[in-house]
């Protein structure tokens, strides 16, 4: 009698613990290729572009790190508009927050601020003739766009970044 009453109670414990589980690791099965992948885990990652270059899609790649820019208008996020969170498309950093993200015109997610002090760091960028201020991961130090000082209040600042290397998850799935 009493292992009727356990294996009930086993069952739904499986069942629940199957299900949270496949939510936690919707992301990870996304990353099956990238072991430095993580959510939770805010080590600073140092991994030369070599062994990128074997983990990431092309189109991320060229961006996070070869710097490189998406065309305006063109990438996932620019127009998105639903309360989640903003991760880092390689390293899974949590970057921005979409109370942040506000409409802009130029084409391109933007935010006007990071998620902690943390999410990111700035870096000079005085290529293409301009002097511009980079802004990367502070996980994985890929590049992510770059950050003005043409935003709304209460910051004034314009995160300028790439949808390519952004990685929304809505707060109701
Ligand atoms: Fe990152």
């Amino acid at each position: 009698m009493r292992k009727l009453n356990i294996i009930p109670g086993l069952l739904c414990t499986l069942f629940f613990s199957h299900c949270t589980a496949r939510q936690n690791t919707k992301a990870m099965t996304e990353h099956k290729n990238n072991l430095h992948y993580s959510r939770t885990d805010t080590t600073h990652l140092q991994v030369s572009n070599a062994e990128w270059k074997k983990i990431l899609f092309k189109d991320v790649y060229d961006i996070a790190r070869e710097r490189g820019t998406e065309y305006a208008f063109t990438g996932k996020y620019w127009k998105t508009d639903i309360k989640g969170t903003y991760y880092c498309a390689v390293c899974g950093n949590k970057l921005f927050r979409s109370g942040a993200k506000f409409a802009s015109s130029c084409g391109w997610p933007s935010f006007f601020e990071a998620a902690t002090p943390g999410s990111v760091r700035y870096q000079d960028d005085n290529t293409h003739g301009m002097e511009r201020t980079e802004v990367v991961c502070g996980r994985c130090d890929s590049h992510l766009g770059h950050v003005f000082d043409d935003g709304p209040p209460p910051t004034h600042r314009r995160f300028c970044m790439n949808s390519a290397v952004l990685e929304f998850e809505p707060d109701e799935k």
